[in-house]
């Protein structure tokens, strides 16, 4: 990459534990609908605001790199993994300005993790280390509902268009629309528990990741999610 490169680094971080449909079509619904080569997703090594993953980083990982098959343009990025400890968001994205102290950084959240972003980790600074994309997701209130502290970023930093998440390195928040998928983690670790029927679960995530699920045994216990 040249240092003159300006185009934007996308990144959906997240547990993936394990990936599924609506992780990879929001990807891939941000990618195409604002017109980047590639994004990235980062699976976190312990993510901060929740219990610790049902499945090791290596199961999860593999699993990422298997979905991806089906989805050129999106990579894996494993730097959360290497880094280790708490998967702090802020770090991540200090690390890549650094790297690349000009190219718009872009952090997509979905609305339940954008609404629960005053409880991250230095939570300001993340506004001036990335833009921040923000996608719509089934069953999440609208923005009438953010926290008032996030309201007042939303007010300052909002824009309806697109262009200054090129023009700039950092600061502006903006909603992409993506084609709603109402599918969660939380669900398929529940029906993978109950040892629900294959077609059930295929449409909610990639054949291959299904079969390396069966294959290693994973997520057969019952869960604290249902
Ligand atoms: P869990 O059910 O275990 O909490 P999850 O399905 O929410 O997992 P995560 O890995 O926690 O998946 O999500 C990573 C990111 O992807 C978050 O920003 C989340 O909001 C977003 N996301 C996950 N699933 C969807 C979906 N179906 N629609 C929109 N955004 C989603």
């Amino acid at each position: 990459m040249s240092t003159s490169d300006r185009t934007p680094i996308a990144l959906l971080g997240g547990t993936f534990d394990p990936v599924h449909y609506g992780h990879l079509r929001l990807a891939d619904d941000v990618r195409r609908g604002l017109g980047l080569a590639e994004l990235r997703l980062v699976p976190a090594a312990d993510p901060p605001h929740r219990g610790g993953p049902h499945s090791s980083a290596a199961h999860r990982l593999a699993m990422l790199r298997i979905a991806l098959e089906e989805f050129p343009g999106l990579i894996a990025d494993d730097r959360e993994l290497q880094r280790g400890g708490k998967s702090f968001t802020v770090l991540t994205l200090e690390e890549l300005r650094h790297a690349f102290p000009e190219r718009p950084l872009w952090l997509i959240v979905g609305a339940d993790a954008f609404r629960g972003l005053p409880t991250w980790h230095r939570w300001r600074e993340l506004f001036t280390l990335a833009h921040v994309v923000v996608v719509a997701r089934p069953g999440v209130p609208p923005k009438v509902a953010l926290p008032p502290l996030l309201a007042d970023e939303w007010q300052r930093r909002h824009t309806l268009t697109s262009a200054p998440l090129f023009a700039t390195p950092a600061g502006r928040i903006f909603e992409q629309r993506v084609t709603p998928q109402p599918i969660s983690a939380t669900d398929i670790r529940a029906l993978l528990a109950q040892q629900r029927d294959g077609e059930t679960l295929s449409q909610l995530l990639p054949q291959g990741v299904l079969a390396y699920i069966e294959q290693h045994h994973l997520y057969h216990a019952p869960t604290d999610a249902t």
